[in-house]
């Protein structure tokens, strides 16, 4: 089994040694991650600038680029091989409710689902002041979760979503399949000037609340249950699509 890697953090990040020693026991893995940090890059592509590829070892690059650069260079040109799964993360942070609509982690292995690649998206609920981060308890969940998705495939056009709380290993009470849920942010914009007199802005809040819907990912994260969300590239509404053709068009 070959097994691609990426993420959002950047190639230097704590969560890529324990997720590569975890897959190890799996196949051969190949790392291809960013250079810099790319949170919150969602699925961007870098069209007009170029991109440089740094080769840091065998099977092991960093990619001046986001992270659907990453796994786009990788299928198409650093790999010769089409990997046996991809697996983006681990993410310092968790990527819950709507916030695989910003992550770089998840549009990693959206981008791998894109090319057909079975692949995972592994996150660590972090919370805020906590410093012991137990990145040992993603990755063995990791390692499960990939064993069977080798064993048992994913259907066309699926990927998977991991989110662990961070606690050690036998804290956590198992793995849940769930749907995704919502997350609500503080709306942070934070205006500042420059040394010219003109203003400039930091946005991005952080988490505030998730919905309590019964059987979705975030409130999980409270009573040490990891989630597993399946998700899909199609983001159609079925039932506004069957109501538009009421619609005087
Ligand atoms: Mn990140």
């Amino acid at each position: 089994m070959r097994i691609l890697v990426s993420n959002d953090d950047g190639i230097a990040a704590a969560g890529i040694p324990p997720l590569v020693e975890a897959l190890s026991s799996l196949g051969e893995v190949w790392l291809v991650a960013p250079e810099q940090e790319q949170s919150a890059k969602s699925h961007s592509l870098t069209m007009w600038e170029p991109l440089r590829v740094r080769s840091l070892a065998p099977q092991r690059f960093a990619v001046g680029g986001t992270p659907a650069d990453c796994v786009y260079l990788a299928l198409h040109e650093l790999l010769d091989f089409q990997p046996d799964l991809l697996v983006s993360g681990i993410n310092r942070g968790s990527n819950l409710g709507n916030d695989v609509l910003y992550s770089g982690t998840v549009a990693a292995a959206m981008e791998g689902c894109l090319h057909g690649v079975p692949s995972l998206a592994v996150s660590l609920h972090i919370l805020p002041g906590e410093q012991i981060l137990h990145w040992e308890s993603a990755a063995e969940l990791v390692r499960r979760v990939g064993a069977q998705i080798l064993e048992r495939g994913l259907p066309r056009r699926c990927l998977l979503n991991l989110n662990v709380p961070n606690r050690p290993l036998e804290e956590i009470a198992g793995i849940r399949p769930c749907r995704l849920g919502e997350r609500s942010y503080d709306e942070l914009v934070d205006k500042r000037f420059d040394p010219r007199g003109k203003p400039y802005y930091w946005i991005g809040g952080g988490h505030n609340t998730f919905c309590e819907e019964p059987n979705t990912d975030g409130p999980l994260m409270a009573q040490g249950v990891a989630s597993l969300t399946p998700l899909s590239p199609d983001l159609t509404h079925d039932a506004q699509l069957g109501a538009l053709s009421e619609w005087s068009l």
